[in-house]
């Protein structure tokens, strides 16, 4: 039996620790007051814990470097998650979008089923303890520091977490561990988080959500192959545009944006129609309409408070009448709603982000096993890595395999 460190009582950690349990003294080290703290806020609070589609979808969802993943997904799959958090006191449910939550919607049952898994294997959980570094000697992991002096060990699990909501203690302590043992880090960025537009006219429609419309994020240099294409629910905010559609769109933006580009976002408002089937429609909204000026006459057709924006983007008077728009100015119209231009200039932080991109380079990693290929002994789990996935429920299922994986692989 060996003595393993687990540095993070998050979602990975609390994995590792209780797969590492069934054959090895584990110590879980979190610096918080309790543990999975980030695990409260997830899923508005309900935490959507994993994805009940198969894990070749969760594959598909994976943004960066999926098959590094092949190994962890077949160790502990979202089958077996759901299966443990059952046998622990929390049955889930299947919602929408096959997102799995607890049947109690309290993202807390969640973390209390996992600590009560932690408790039945003896695991030793060591609240308010910062691990500062790690001791290695001779390519060999032998311990961890602490403010209260030095923790040896046989083996250390890193999980860490990323950047994003600092408050919850991701503060990338991991990626300073991994960067003092000479493993390789690329670059973080925050994704899965909001975007920044050029244009000030969504500042003005802060709060005001487009159902059901369809988008295409575009490099203006390569416009052929969109970035990303999404349908679905998008919101304006004071510094730009959100929601879902967006936060996905981001996981495809953080890079080119961090590197300088501008890029394009294309909105559809009306995805449903055709363009021959739109201006059908428009036709028989100014027939009704006839008398009225056009930010009266297409209350139908959109929010009010998009007219204004509309109009201005297809360069027409919003007090012209109904019955004196000409067929081009229609056609001008039309193309506004199916093609309405933002330009995104940037992420916002680390503090909104759900995820970071980018972290412990994959080729440091043992995909089989988790551990460094540099450093015998010293395994990483979750978000820590450079791995990371669109909402719905995939990134815990990360965060549970990986951890799960790591914490089994030691012999
Ligand atoms: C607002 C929000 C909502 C989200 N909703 C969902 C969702 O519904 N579904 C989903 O799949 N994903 C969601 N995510 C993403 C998900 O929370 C993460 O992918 C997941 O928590 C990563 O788990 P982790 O264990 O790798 O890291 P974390 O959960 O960040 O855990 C890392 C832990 O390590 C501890 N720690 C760090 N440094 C040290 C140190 N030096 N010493 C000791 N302890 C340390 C931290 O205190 C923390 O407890 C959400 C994220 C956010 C921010």
């Amino acid at each position: 039996m060996k003595t393993v460190i687990v540095v993070g009582g998050g979602a990975s950690g609390m994995a590792a620790a209780f797969a590492c349990a069934e054959k090895h003294k584990v110590i879980l080290l979190e610096k918080n007051e309790k543990l999975g703290k980030k695990i409260y806020i997830t899923g508005k609070g309900r935490c959507n814990l994993t994805n009940d589609q198969e894990m070749s979808v969760h594959m598909k969802n994976t943004v960066t470097n999926p098959r590094f993943l092949y190994s962890a997904y077949a160790a502990f799959s979202k089958e077996d998650v759901k299966a443990l958090l059952n046998v622990y006191g929390c049955p889930v449910k299947t919602e929408r979008g096959s997102r799995v939550f607890p049947v109690t919607d309290h993202a807390s049952d969640v973390t209390k089923a996992w600590t009560e898994a932690l408790k039945s294997r003896q695991v030793d959980i060591r609240l308010n303890t910062k691990v500062t570094g790690l001791i290695i000697e001779q390519g060999e992991l032998k311990g961890v520091q602490t403010p209260g002096g030095p923790i040896a060990a046989d083996a250390c699990i890193i999980a860490t977490g990323g950047l994003s909501y600092a408050s919850t203690g991701s503060t990338g302590d991991g990626y300073r561990f991994a960067e003092a043992a000479g493993l390789a880090v690329k670059p973080c960025r925050a994704s899965l988080v909001p975007l920044i537009t050029q244009e000030t006219w969504p500042f003005s429609l802060s709060g005001l959500t487009l159902k059901n419309i369809s988008m295409k994020l575009k490099d203006p240099e390569k416009p052929k192959k969109p970035l990303y294409e999404d349908f679905g629910e998008l919101l304006f905010t004071h510094f730009g545009v959100s929601g879902p559609v967006i936060l996905s769109a981001s996981a495809y933006a953080t890079r080119p944006l961090s590197e300088g580009k501008i890029l394009k976002l294309y909105i559809d408002m009306k995805p449903a129609l055709s363009e021959k089937e739109l201006d059908e429609r428009i036709l028989k909204d100014l027939e009704k309409y006839h008398n009225k000026s056009l930010k009266n006459a297409l209350t139908d057709l959109m929010p009010q408070a998009m007219i204004p924006v509309i109009m201005n983007e297809a360069g027409l008077s919003e007090d012209k009448k109904a019955n004196e728009l000409r067929k081009e100015e229609r056609q001008r119209l039309n193309y506004t709603l199916k093609n309405l231009e933002l330009t995104i200039t940037g992420t916002r932080g680390f503090n909104e982000a759900v995820i970071t991109q980018g972290g412990i380079d994959v080729k440091e990693i043992d995909p089989s096993t988790m551990q460094s290929k540099k450093v015998k002994g010293l395994y990483f789990a979750g978000e820590v890595l450079d791995v990371d996935a669109l909402t719905g429920g995939f990134n815990l299922q990360i965060a549970w395999s990986t951890g799960t994986l790591a914490g089994r692989s030691i012999e």
